[in-house]
């Protein structure tokens, strides 16, 4: 064995010697329900039988189960939506950890999980970049990030499409889930924009965002997408209302 071979075989056993000295003093955490997990199974045995994934066939104008529609099939400025999970049990526990304790820690994890929905419902869709819902600069300045944007970014790199922030906030509004339904697309309507129109001119986009609830704020995304020139905008969030 040549002398660089062999060096090389000792910093990789010395990098898995800190990896398990790293582990022990600090063990891996269920995403989702913040249980210690061995080192590097990624979830809890309870989580992966537990946890609402969205399996089989579903409804992809509101992303739920297609035995659970509860769009009616009522159109959007999206063609369409998918994600791993319902937004429920665990998964809000999940999601309210990453937003806000730990500086999104697991925004690989979940990342995969939206990129493996994107591979597998958008096959076809030819998309040409990825846009994330926007913060206002008083909203970044608060959470020090956006999640939405760090996770847009994540996919991105996975799936090897641009990310590009061609949507713009422009007014403050009240938190979405602090409404009710009735006031949420009042709450959303004219307050997004698009930055450059050569940013979305004749693109086919994947539309980012953590948590879709009402549906609005993405709807009133798309739709500002869409009148600056996208073909079509399909959309991919963590979790589903
Ligand atoms: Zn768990
Ligand atoms: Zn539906």
């Amino acid at each position: 064995m040549i002398f660089s071979e062999m060096n090389c075989l000792n910093t990789e056993r010395i990098k898995a010697l800190a990896d398990s000295l790293r582990a022990a003093i600090y063990p891996d955490r269920c995403p989702l329900c913040d249980a210690a997990i061995v080192h590097n199974s990624e979830i809890c045995p309870d989580c992966r039988k537990n946890a609402a994934f969205i399996y089989g066939e579903r409804c992809f104008l509101c992303g739920h189960p297609a035995d659970k529609c509860v769009c009616k099939k009522h159109k959007n400025f999206y063609e369409a939506i998918t994600g791993p999970f319902m937004y429920t049990g665990v998964v809000k526990n999940g999601l309210a950890v990453w937003k806000f304790r730990g500086g999104l820690i697991n925004t690989e994890f979940f990342a995969k999980l939206v990129a493996a929905c994107v591979r597998r419902d958008f096959a076809g869709a030819e998309l040409d970049c990825i846009c994330f819902v926007p913060q206002t600069k008083m909203e970044s300045d608060e959470r020090e990030y956006n999640q939405s944007e760090e996770l847009a970014k994540a996919v991105g790199d996975m799936l090897g499409i641009p990310v590009v922030p061609a949507l713009k906030k422009i007014f403050e509004t009240e938190r979405q889930h602090k409404l009710p339904k009735f006031l949420r697309s009042g709450n959303v309507f004219g307050v997004f924009d698009c930055r450059e129109p050569e940013l979305t001119e004749n693109k086919n986009i994947l539309l980012i965002d953590d948590i879709k609830t009402s549906g609005t704020t993405l709807n009133e995304c798309a739709k500002m997408l869409r009148l600056n020139g996208a073909i079509k905008v399909y959309c991919a969030v963590i979790a589903i209302a």
